[in-house]
């Protein structure tokens, strides 16, 4: 039978269809059931939550939705550019999720929820050993999938490559090599010219004032409300379902305005990179954006290259008096910007400043590292964990709840996803040495507070394509391949100027 392209096409978008509806049920629910949910509803979540991943898995392993996307990959030279790319990802999913049998598969599910609220119940108690048995069925889990997707591969590979297609261990270890000896002598400098902390920093911020605040952050990035909206939640994220519904969310601290403050950048960075996908990438899966990485280059554009910059310092400054005058009456733009940028080496990943923050990443990287390939046992993470925090960052836990319990991404059996925070960073500097040669008088927009430059380069170079390219093609694209000694120098320059350090 001859192929017919139409009539493929058509069965490949009601597929995508209803694929669509199961992602959006499941995420309204989970953004629900951290949002606005009572707090005992979680059980009747969570059996929808099972039956909607059943669903997932029957629908992305349905025989004939396979050979309908392996009819259509022999005649991809028929194809559109955008249908040519579904195809590839659907395959790349599909084949990932039919390796694992369907008892693997929500045997998988239900020890992830449990280990995901036995590691809460640790975290409160400090109690590694209450979590470690559950890390280690984790652990040997995500080898045995890895080796099921790609047993020609090494398994951390495969794990790496699943949050950032072709991301390999010797690509990380090249990137993190150059950046602990970029840094790491840099934190060391700096370290010896620490200035102490202004009164205004610990002033107090009624939430309510922050909440006004927050939206007239989210105006300056130019989101628009229709189409995207705030609530608070425990741990800052984004989620979205197509280019009219995203949702972001913030952490409020009576005492401390700047925390919040820098979540909504951030949150906003990722909002406006969902939400500036062209139309056509609704409803299928390549809304959304290219990787974890290149979404982090984009949060992380918003909430330190231009969030925390000379020139957006004054126009920030001004904005958060209108809701804050009494708070920062006596607060300088000199002051300000040294305060949203001192560098103090910290416990907390999600609290870190700019220029430790990639060190944290890496310490967990080189752990991952050896857990999956068994060098190293889930009983020794704590020792290994503290040392490490010791030789990079010169400070100890005391503890594991400040040390290897911090994270939720073990618990939710997410292996190899860290490393995308990191080369995020690296990424978005890269791409802002791009943007100061293309767009004129960028630092003077910005020092007024108009952020629309920014946006509009990023939307015509990165947003609007959604997923429609794969993220090492958006960096050659973009900065003709990936460098990360721009990264380096971004840091080395910015911070020996703010700790005078020539
Ligand atoms: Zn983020």
């Amino acid at each position: 039978m001859s192929f017919d392209s139409k009539a493929a096409v058509a069965a490949l978008q009601r597929y995508e269809g209803k694929s669509y509806a199961v992602m959006h049920a499941g995420s309204v629910l989970s953004t629900d059931g951290v949002t606005a949910a009572p707090e005992d509803s979680w059980e009747g979540r969570a059996r929808t939550m099972g039956y909607l991943s059943e669903l997932e898995y029957s629908l992305s392993t349905e025989p004939a939705f396979l050979s309908l996307l392996k009819e259509l990959d022999e005649h991809s030279d028929e194809l559109d550019q955008l249908t040519k790319r579904q195809v590839k990802v659907l395959l790349r999913e599909t084949e990932r999720i039919s390796r694992i049998p369907f008892e693997e598969y929500t045997r998988y599910s239900v020890l992830v929820s449990e280990a995901s609220s036995l590691w809460i119940k640790a975290k409160k108690s400090d109690d590694f050993a209450l979590f470690a048995p559950y890390l280690e069925k984790l652990v040997a889990a995500n080898r045995r999938m890895a080796s099921l997707w790609n047993p020609d591969e090494q398994p951390y590979n495969v794990l790496l490559d699943r949050y950032e297609e072709g991301l390999t261990m010797s690509m990380c270890d090249r990137f993190f090599n150059t950046v602990r000896e970029g840094i790491v002598p840099l934190i060391r400098k700096v370290g010896e010219h620490q200035y102490s902390r202004y009164p205004f920093e610990s002033r107090e911020y009624p939430i309510p004032l922050q909440d006004e605040f927050s939206h007239a952050l989210m105006d300056m990035e130019g989101i628009d409300p229709r189409r995207c909206t705030l609530s608070t939640t425990e741990h800052p994220f984004t989620s979205g379902v197509n280019n009219r519904d995203v949702r972001i969310t913030t952490h409020y601290h009576d005492h401390d305005f700047i925390a919040s403050l820098f979540s909504v950048l951030h949150e906003g960075g990722h909002a406006l990179y969902e939400l500036g996908g062209d139309d056509r990438y609704n409803y299928t899966c390549l809304y959304g954006g290219a990787s974890m990485s290149i979404h982090e280059s984009q949060s992380r554009f918003y909430e330190n290259l231009i969030g925390r910059s000379k020139a957006f310092s004054a126009p920030l400054l001004r904005t958060a008096r209108n809701f804050f005058p009494e708070q920062l009456a006596d607060v300088t733009e000199e002051m300000f910007y040294r305060a949203i940028n001192r560098v103090q080496p910290s416990l907390i990943r999600t609290e870190a400043d700019e220029l430790t923050y990639s060190l944290h990443v890496m310490i967990r990287y080189e752990i991952e590292k050896q857990l999956i390939d068994g060098s190293l046992q889930v009983k020794d993470i704590p020792q290994v964990w503290n040392n490490l925090y010791e030789a990079y960052l010169g400070i100890r836990p005391t503890d594991n709840k400040t040390g290897c319990l911090q994270d939720s991404h073990w618990s939710g059996g997410m292996f190899g996803y860290f490393p995308s925070y990191a080369l995020g960073s690296a990424y978005g500097a890269q791409m802002l040495d791009r943007m100061e040669k293309e767009v004129p008088q960028l630092w003077d927009k910005v020092g007024k507070g108009d952020l629309s430059p920014v946006t509009e380069w990023l939307h015509e170079k990165i947003h609007q394509f959604s997923a429609l390219f794969t993220p090492q093609e958006i960096l050659d694209q973009v900065c003709g391949g990936f460098d990360p000694s721009y990264y380096i120098r971004y840091l080395t320059e910015k911070y020996s100027e703010l700790y005078i350090l020539n």
